[in-house]
Order: structure tokens, then sequence, then C-alpha cells
């Protein structure tokens, strides 16, 4: 018998759902299922499958509803955040629905024949999700390796399987063939490692802690397996004297307490040009006080709970009686993992403040000298995913984007992530990129033809 996992309310504490925590068998089963399938699926005509994943968006987009209202309930996520999570899979399923027909090859000049390259799908891909962005993530690696004809099997997070369930009915809904997309719920040590050791699947996408991704690279590697990652972060929000001070004060807080600070491209260091840095902190107070911790199905809460009562102990432990705690703000008592909104000064540049992934709402600031110094302290890190540049001078915002290790910077803004442009990290954030155009590179083998002419 299949044993059951208890899924939980970050902001209730009661259990919402029961979903199934399979064993390496029965994992090994569904390998097996989604090998099969992959015969006719890789072999199915491009149309075909565009038409399905088009047919999927567009069914995403008519549940997306209910589906933010699925993760509201499931990991705490704001009703706004979870609204623009569940467009944001629609949106990726229509991105990557134009990438069947379009998965071009060459076609390369040699003598006494004929070259020609081939896009080849692997075969069956490992998604493993964590729960800070439990559709968003799963979307970036099941929609482009569905696109280029592999089939996938899916491990959500333990804490948040929920919306991931609902899609697969959806696929199935949308008619896709069974066992091409299929959810596999349970422990990441037992259903997540067999991705990892299991032969029959040809790729793992790992997006979560830099400890278990360094673990399944480690597992890939014995197979000469391809692996993407996506890991930790500690992000720079850099602040020049010459920025638009109120506008960077104003946005700080969104760029880090976004998610309850539990987003992988947290700026969760700010790094103030020391001359303005009073300035600055007077400006970010008022911005910090004003969010609504609060219920997340309300539309005016800004900030839910963390996603369990270990995770908001963890992030705890980093605020002690010794920590110099310079803005505080409020969070509800009672039921629900609530922790505030948190802006604390560096004691020293070797601050585990400074240096650790919290992935809560604690932000850490850091005051810098000039530019050089910016961009050193930015790349004083082991992270490397994802910051943000406040200056108006251009060449200025030029030169940090181009100084600063990251795989995701913004000037003047926070964003990070549009489905259509690359995302990834340098350093210990990841290996190789989702979305955009290259996407499609990590879920395709290139292979070379030689044709003769001579015979
Ligand atoms: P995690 O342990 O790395 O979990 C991420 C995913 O990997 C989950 O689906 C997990 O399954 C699975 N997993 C766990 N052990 C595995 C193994 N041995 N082999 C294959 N898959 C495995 O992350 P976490 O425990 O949720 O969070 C810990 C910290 O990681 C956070 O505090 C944060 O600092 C960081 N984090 C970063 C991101 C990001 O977006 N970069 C996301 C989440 C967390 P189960 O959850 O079911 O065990
Ligand atoms: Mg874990």
């Amino acid at each position: 018998m299949t044993a059951v996992h208890e899924v939980i309310s970050p902001t209730t504490e009661l259990v919402v759902a029961s979903v199934p925590s399979i064993s390496v068998e029965e994992t090994d089963a569904a390998i097996a299922r989604a090998k099969t399938a992959y015969a006719s699926w890789r072999n199915t005509a491009p149309g075909d499958r565009a038409r399905l994943l088009r047919r999927l968006a567009a069914l995403l987009e008519e549940h997306s509803e209910e589906l933010a209202q699925l993760e509201v309930l499931n990991a705490g996520h704001t009703i706004g955040n979870a609204r623009w999570e569940a467009g944001n899979i629609a949106n990726v399923f229509n991105y990557y629905s134009g990438a069947p027909e379009r998965l071009l090859g060459h076609q390369i000049p040699v003598p006494g024949g004929i070259d020609i390259t081939f896009r080849e799908p692997l075969g069956v891909v490992g998604v493993i999700v964590p729960w800070n962005f439990p559709m968003p993530i799963m979307g970036w690696g099941v929609a482009p390796a569905l696109a280029a004809g592999n089939t996938v099997v899916v491990k959500p997070a333990e804490l948040t399987p929920l919306t991931a369930i609902r899609i697969g009915e959806l696929a199935l809904e949308a008619g896709f063939p069974e066992n091409v997309l299929q959810i596999l719920t349970g422990r990441g040590s037992v259903v997540g490692e067999r991705f990892v050791t299991h032969p029959d699947v040809a790729k793992v996408v790992f997006t979560g802690s830099t400890e278990v991704g360094i673990h399944v690279a480690e597992g890939c590697a014995r197979q000469v397996k391809p692996v993407t990652l996506e890991l930790g972060g500690k992000s720079a929000n850099v602040i020049f004297a010459d920025s638009d001070l109120a506008t960077a004060a104003a946005s700080a807080p969104g760029g880090v307490f976004d998610n309850s600070g539990q987003d992988c491209c947290a700026r969760s260091r700010i790094l103030i040009e020391r001359k303005v840095m009073d300035e600055f902190l007077a400006l970010l107070e008022p911005a910090v006080l004003a969010l609504r911790v609060d219920d997340p199905s309300l539309p005016t809460t800004d900030m839910g709970p963390l996603i369990s009562a270990g995770h908001r102990d963890r992030v705890a432990s980093f605020v002690d009686e010794n920590t110099n705690v310079l803005i505080r703000g409020t969070a509800p008592t009672g039921p629900g993992y609530w922790y505030p909104a948190t802006v604390v000064l560096a004691e020293s540049r070797d601050d585990r403040l400074l240096r650790e992934e919290i992935f809560g709402p604690v932000v850490t600031v850091v005051p810098f000298d000039d530019e050089a110094d910016a961009i050193a302290l930015a790349n004083d890190s082991e992270f490397g995913l994802s910051g943000s540049i406040w200056t108006r001078d251009v060449g200025r915002a030029l030169r940090v984007a181009r100084g600063v290790e990251s795989g995701n910077l913004s000037v003047n803004s926070h964003s990070s992530v549009r489905y259509w442009t690359p995302f990834g990290g340098f350093k210990k954030s990841g290996l190789g990129r989702e979305l955009g155009p290259d996407a499609l590179e990590a879920f395709t083998e290139v292979k070379n033809v030689f044709i003769s002419t001579e015979g």
C-alpha cells in the first residue's frame, strides 16, 4: 500500500490534503511507463505536439483562478503573486508550443556529400521542483522538455504538491497521451534521488538548495547524465548616491520581501553608497513598515507566512539579541508560520547575514565607498543569481552590470524573470539556463549526419 503525506496550510497550520508518498519501486514503474510513452511521443508530428501544448496552455488559463487559489491554500502565497504564477505557467506553455515546428538543424557545406544536424530529444526527463514557486518552476522544466519530444516525470516538493497534481490532470484533459507527463509525489530522498540514479532518466532538472544540488550533480556525473541546476542566491541590490533614491528605497522591500523572501532572486543584500546611507534608511523605513503581512487570500496583503514551522525557525535563527536590527515590521500572531519584514546591518563584511542564504524576509545592509568597491562587494559571494543596480549614470550602469558575476541583472528595476529571456546562475547559483529561446538546447542532443553523394 502506498504511504500518504499530509499537506499543511502554512497560514492555518491545518491539514488540507493527503497525497501519496510513493516508493522507489513505484518510481521505477513510472519511469518505465515514461520510457514506453517516449517511443511514440518523440515520433508524434511536431504540429500535433504543438497543438497539445497550446491546448494545455489554454486550459491553464481557463483554470488560472482555481490554480491560484490552490497555491494560496498550499503555499501561503499572496493571491496577487499566485495569480501571476498561474499566468506564468500558462505563458510558458504557450511560448514553447511554438517550438516543436521550429527545432531547426543546420546544413553544413562539406565535400563529397551533404552534412545535416538534428536536434534529437533525450528520452525521459526528471524535473525536481522546490516549494517556493511550485507552478512556474515546474513549467520552466516541463514545457520545453515536452516541446522537444521528451517525456517527463515531475517530483514536486512534499510541502507543495497540490498545483502540480492538478496540472497533471489538466494535461490529460488537454489530450496528452498517458504517461507523457507524470506527477510523482513523494520524498526527495526517494523519488528525486531515483531520477538521479535511474539509468533510464536521461536528464535531471533540479531547483532547490545548493547542498542538495551538489549531491544531484555528483549522482548525475556518475552516469554522465546532463543536469540543469537552479540553486540559491544572495543577490545584491547596489544603490549609488546618484540614483533616484526615493524610488530605490520604495522598491527595495519588494525586491527582497516578495514571496516572504522565499525567492532565489531575492535582493537580500542592500549595498548602499556610504554617503547616502542615512538618507536611504530614512526613506526605506516607511516602505518596510507599510508592508501588510496578513492572510494571503486578502488582495491587500503584501506578505504571507513562511512555508513551514521548521523553515520559520531556521529564518529566525539568523536574528538574535546581538543582531543590529535597523527596521522591523509587524506580523500576525496565532496560527501560521509568520515572520516580520526585518532589515539588519552587517557587523562586518564576513557576517553570515551577508554570506548565507536566509530565504526569508531578512535583508542585510552594508555600505560601500565607490564603484570598484561596490562591484567587489557584490562579487564577494559564492552565489551569482540576480541583482539590481540603481544609478542615473548609463555608463556606470553598464560597467557595473558587466562587472557583477551574476546571471540576471536589472538596472533601476528588480525584474528577473521573463519567460522569453534566459534565466540562471553564475557560480554556486547553478548550471545552465532556463526559459527564453535557448532552453530547448538543454533538452536536446545535436546529432550530425553525413550523407555521401559519391555512391
Ligand atoms: P531542497 O531540499 O533542496 O529541496 C528541493 C527539491 O529537491 C524538493 O523537491 C526536494 O524534495 C528535493 N530533494 C530533496 N532531497 C533530494 C535528493 N537527495 N535527491 C533529489 N531530490 C531531492 O530544499 P528545501 O529543503 O526545500 O529548502 C532548503 C533551502 O534551500 C532553503 O531554505 C533555501 O535556502 C534553499 N532553496 C532554494 C530554492 C531556489 O529556488 N533556489 C528553492 C527552495 C529552497 P522534498 O522537498 O520532498 O524533500
Ligand atoms: Mg530539503
